[in-house]
């Protein structure tokens, strides 16, 4: 009993907690929302596309080597290292 309103109380807080991050964080601009997102506008936007409204398209979105942008995809992470470095 008291373990599940432990667990109940933090999951509500969590929940809590993520609505304010989702409202203090940057909105993509509409023209981003307008046409098919990318994995770019994926790691511009992290709050929004992973918790907010954004999260059911970045879920269905192919990066451009086969992975869903929600899933770590090995070739964005390449291009994201050969971008540190340039
Ligand atoms: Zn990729």
């Amino acid at each position: 009993m008291m373990v599940n309103d432990a667990v109940k109380a933090s999951m509500s807080a969590l929940r809590e907690y993520m609505a304010r991050e989702v409202q203090r964080a940057p909105k993509p601009p509409a023209e981003v929302l307008a046409r098919a997102i990318t994995p770019r506008d994926y790691t511009q936007y992290p709050v929004y596309f992973i918790w907010a409204p954004g999260s059911d398209i970045a879920s269905r979105t192919d990066c451009g080597h086969g992975y869903y942008l929600t899933d770590s995809c090995p070739c964005c992470d390449a291009e994201d290292e050969d971008h540190i470095d340039s």
